[in-house]
């Protein structure tokens, strides 16, 4: 087989790159290959993660959006401008129906500058081949987790509910800081997430079910089905060593797998968004450079900033504090909120993050400041 583009898995950023190389007149052929292609969660961003011309070829994969989302904390509830949307797997799939696009549900065995090598002997000759197969553990990083679940549920009634909760941490604190996130599908139908900051990415889902099921009934929500659930444990990052991940990256990597997501939510989306005109510029090239540019691209960005921001957070205050760093967060200015969600956040920003009473203990603050990975 022969393809100008083939890509190793199709999850997010696998997809969000056809989905950018698919809507140029000039679309190359590409084929994913993956075993379990799209499945098994939703993908939401904040509608200032992504610029005004990324979110026109990114609009037809978009399932649901909201005009402003909400945070509750003890003593701050508060509504925020900022829109929020989800990409779903089913809106994502149609989004990519084209006939530049090949889908093939298969295991990629080993990957090469000019082919890729399915489990079942096929090989697929190629001018440029990427790397999309989703996180794998490095020992040039050094990460806590955002761990949580998720049930998308019917209620017996309308919810009322008209824009995302992106936080509700008014909740008990229970293994690190608890919050709930709410997202509206429907007049009837929610998404519920569970999710906790801690240390550890382990999780009972039992637990878990039955605290979903107990804030559904606090808020006066009575679920009659359930509809769909995901899990997820996402790496958040304490400490990097960018040149020491880059050094064996031979081959185009995209998405999780080169380690592209946001330091302190785990979220790739808007990444894998940037990477993604990063492919569609180089491609063309061959892989070695389109390696090169992404590494170089991946160089270019620090995320020093955020990942002493999770030292403090982890390091730093007891899980029990964790809350009250991220409400005194949630009272700074909104432009500063959304840019710090996009990975913008400028040095005045940083200032006016830090600036003022530690919410952690000092001396704690101070040991927690150098950049180590314990493993390196
Ligand atoms: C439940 C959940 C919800 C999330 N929600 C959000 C969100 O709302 N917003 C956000 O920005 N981020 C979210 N994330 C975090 C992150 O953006 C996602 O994990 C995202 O899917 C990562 O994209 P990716 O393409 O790098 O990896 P993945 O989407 O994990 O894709 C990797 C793919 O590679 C495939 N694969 C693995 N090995 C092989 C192989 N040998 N051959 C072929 N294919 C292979 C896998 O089957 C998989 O489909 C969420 C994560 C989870 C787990």
């Amino acid at each position: 087989m022969q393809t100008q583009i083939a890509i190793a898995g199709a999850g997010l950023a696998a997809a969000l790159t056809a989905l950018r190389l698919l809507s140029r007149p000039d679309c190359p052929s590409v084929i994913l290959a993956d075993p379990a292609p799209l499945t098994g969660r939703t993908w939401s961003f904040h509608e200032h993660d992504i610029s005004a011309s990324d979110r026109e070829w990114l609009a037809p994969a978009v399932a649901y959006q909201w005009a402003g989302q909400d945070v509750r904390f003890p003593g701050n509830i508060r509504s925020l401008r900022a829109g929020y949307a989800t990409i779903t797997p089913t809106s994502m799939a149609g989004a990519l129906r084209h006939p530049q696009l090949t889908m093939m549900q298969a295991r990629v065995q080993s990957l090469s500058p000019d082919h890729m090598l399915l489990d079942d002997g096929t090989r697929i000759d190629t001018r440029c081949v990427i790397d999309a197969r989703g996180i794998v553990a490095h020992p040039a990083m050094d990460i806590a987790f955002q761990k949580f679940l998720g049930q998308e549920v019917e209620l017996d009634a309308p919810h009322g509910l008209t824009r995302p909760i992106i936080m509700d941490a008014t909740v008990d604190q229970v293994d690190g800081y608890r919050f709930v996130y709410v997202l509206p599908f429907g007049p009837n139908r929610l998404l519920i997430e569970d999710t906790r900051y801690s240390d550890t990415a382990t999780l009972s889902a039992e637990g878990v079910r039955a605290a979903i099921g107990e804030y559904a009934n606090s808020q006066g929500w009575t679920i009659t089905r359930i509809l769909a659930e995901e899990q997820g444990a996402l790496p958040l990052m304490l400490g990097f060593d960018p040149k020491a991940f880059w050094a064996d990256a031979h081959l185009p990597r995209i998405g999780m797998r080169a380690a592209q997501f946001h330091p302190v939510t785990g979220y790739s989306l808007p990444d894998a968004v940037r990477t993604s005109a990063v492919v569609e510029a180089h491609w063309h090239k061959g892989s070695d450079a389109l390696a090169h540019a992404i590494r170089q691209d991946a160089l270019s960005r620090t995320t020093r900033f955020y990942r002493l921001l999770n030292r403090m957070l982890f390091r730093a205050a007891d899980p029990a504090q964790r809350r009250h760093v991220m409400n005194r967060f949630y009272r700074l200015p909104e432009p500063l909120i959304e840019r710090f969600y996009a990975g913008r956040t400028t040095p005045a920003d940083m200032a006016r993050i830090l600036i003022g009473k530690p919410p952690v203990p000092i001396r704690r603050a101070l040991r927690a400041l150098p950049e180590r990975i314990s493993d390196v």
